[in-house]
């Protein structure tokens, strides 16, 4: 837990979210700021800042947390396809340090993934 991580405190319910997926361990819920027409983020409820900061005794979590993806899109629609980023540090340009897994999808395939320099 980190009294000042805003994932942290969306998982203890004191910010409110939109709510996609709860079990005892993972959250799943929509981005206040999305940038396709259908934006989620599986979270674990344990801080844990990035993929930077896990190691293999968190296999178990990492695998829950990409094992529910698929079922989840599913759950929002995403039958035909959606992608899966997971920012880390500052060169991944990652915002928020709590670990979280977007998925993102909508009705029209959504471009390539990086642009070209
Ligand atoms: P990242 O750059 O991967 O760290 O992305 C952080 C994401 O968290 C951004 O897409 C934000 O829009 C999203 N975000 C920030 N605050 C909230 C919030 N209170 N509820 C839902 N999503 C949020
Ligand atoms: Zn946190």
């Amino acid at each position: 837990m980190s009294s000042d991580c805003i994932f942290c405190k969306i998982a203890r319910g004191e910010i409110p979210s939109k709510k996609v997926y709860e079990d005892e361990d993972i959250l799943a819920f929509h981005d206040i700021n999305p940038i396709a027409p259908v934006h989620f983020m599986i979270i674990p409820k344990r801080h844990l800042a990035n993929l930077y900061d896990a190691d293999m005794n968190h296999q178990a979590l990492l695998g829950k947390l990409l094992g529910k993806a698929g079922e989840l899109a599913r759950s929002q629609g995403l039958a035909d396809g959606f992608r899966t980023i997971i920012n880390t540090g500052r060169i991944g340009h990652q915002e928020v340090y709590h670990l979280h897994i977007h998925i993102l999808g909508g009705p029209e395939p959504l471009g390539s993934m990086l642009k070209r320099k």
